[in-house]
């Protein structure tokens, strides 16, 4: 993929260009938690956007779509482009600007192996190629968690999605056989290993799109936060579900109801599954780690209820079928993949069963794609 990338900028826009990528990445546990002022534990992986880039000195910049074959002619310091796929890269360069970059004019050609739309965030890969890119070639010299922000807001302000800081993170300090266990709170990280032998990471796609989940999403924020509320008026210094402990939602369980109840119970929980499992992974127990993500999943369809039948169904053959260690939905929920650890002496037989199984269910095949834990944001030689 990189030397195509390479070798379709020099066929468009002539020699000299140098190559950069960023990955994709996957959330082993920690969903729902990052609003909540939790922990997750996301991880980069092996599908990456390459970016090839090089300065033209011109006033327009020309941005080539590898995957859409398209071409676009931007003035930087103009309109955001009509194309979405664009905006990514238009955004990216407003970012830094407005934190005192000078952009001169480049031609780029990118594309890259991150599935679309599959929860892998594609669109963090690209933002974090596009400011990685951007920051080596014009030494602006950002750091890789201002570079993070810069995605973020590129996200808020010129796609118009709210979303955390937790992909751009994974896509900028992910590293081979490493997961990144990101505290929302501080943005603090710290790295664990993440190295099972004879075991895959796969995700199996539901083929559901999640079209409930910005409306509940809302609905369980605020359901979150009415129960902080309560515990905050009785106990001082109580500002998000991370300073409430189990204990404390027990005391006071009569005064809020029931809904707010499970939901603050679920993060609460996941956060413990979360730290729990970081431990079991400093002494490389997978069966540990793989028993929490079963929890997590558990947690998420019962107690936050943002699961949905096809997710269940998928998880529940999971739960019984020996050498999964473990699996749970990925992502915010009502559809998306199933992230799943396995054992590779079973992993074949295992995708076959779910996929003839859920065709049978639902008359739909799922797609599975398998991932490897690798480097986050990089410049790529090209002999
Ligand atoms: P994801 O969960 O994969 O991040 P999004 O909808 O947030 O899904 O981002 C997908 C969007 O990112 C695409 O619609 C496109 O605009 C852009 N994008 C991602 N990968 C590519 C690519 N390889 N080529 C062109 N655009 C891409
Ligand atoms: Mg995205």
């Amino acid at each position: 993929m990189n030397t195509r990338i390479f070798n379709e900028f020099k066929k468009r826009f002539g020699a000299g260009a140098q190559l950069y990528a960023s990955p994709g990445r996957v959330n082993l546990i920690g969903e729902h938690t990052d609003y909540n002022l939790g922990f997750v534990l996301p991880a980069a992986i092996d599908k990456n956007i390459y970016v090839a880039i090089k300065p033209n000195g011109a006033t327009n910049s020309r941005l080539y779509s590898y995957d859409y074959e398209m071409e676009v002619s931007v003035d930087m310091n103009g309109e955001k482009p009509e194309q979405q796929w664009a905006c990514y890269i238009y955004g990216v360069v407003q970012e830094m600007k407005k934190r005192g970059a000078k952009i001169d004019a480049f031609d780029c050609v990118f594309g890259g192996d991150v599935p679309l739309g599959a929860g892998l965030s594609s669109s963090a890969a690209l933002e974090s190629a596009v400011g990685y890119a951007l920051n080596d070639l014009y030494g602006l010299g950002f750091s890789r968690q201002e570079l993070a922000k810069i995605g973020q807001m590129t996200e808020h302000n010129y796609i118009g999605v709210r979303c955390g800081i937790m992909d751009q993170f994974a896509s900028l300090f992910g590293q081979k056989g490493r997961v990144i266990r990101l505290d929302c709170r501080s943005l603090e990280y710290e790295l664990f290993p993440f190295e099972p032998q004879g075991c895959r990471v796969v995700l199996i796609d539901s083929m559901v799109k999640h079209s409930l989940a910005s409306s509940e999403y809302n609905v369980r924020r605020s359901q979150a936060e009415a129960g902080v509320a309560v515990v905050a008026k009785h106990v001082p210094g109580i500002e998000s579900l991370r300073d409430v402990t189990m204990e404390m939602l027990d005391t006071y369980k009569n005064e809020m109801d029931a809904l707010s109840y499970r939901r603050c119970a679920y993060v609460i929980h996941e956060n413990q599954r979360l730290l729990e499992g970081c431990e079991a992974l400093k002494k490389g127990d997978y069966e540990f780690f793989g028993e929490k993500m079963f929890g997590s999943h558990e947690g998420l369809s019962r107690e936050y209820e943002v699961s949905c039948a096809e997710l269940d169904f998928i998880a529940d053959i999971a739960r019984h079928t020996d050498g999964v260690l473990g699996a749970r939905m990925m992502g915010g929920g009502f559809g998306g993949c199933v992230i799943n650890l396995v054992k590779e002496s079973v992993c074949d037989a295992y995708l076959d069963d779910v996929k003839s199984r859920f065709n049978h269910q639902y008359g739909q095949t799922p797609r599975t794609i398998s991932v490897v834990i690798g480097d986050g944001a990089r410049r790529v030689e090209i002999e």
